[in-house]
């Protein structure tokens, strides 16, 4: 099971990009950094 590096937390899916480094992140890491980073924009 792949882990993801912000939560630390077993999930099933996950999900990279530039944004996260590389690293893998969950869906809802994923989205919230999104997230973030559109309101910044
Ligand atoms: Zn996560
Ligand atoms: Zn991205």
């Amino acid at each position: 099971m792949p882990i993801c590096k912000k939560c630390n937390n077993n999930v099933s899916k996950v999900y990279e990009c530039d944004h996260t480094d590389d690293e893998e992140y969950c869906k809802e890491c994923y989205t919230e950094l999104h997230y973030y980073l559109t309101e910044k924009n």
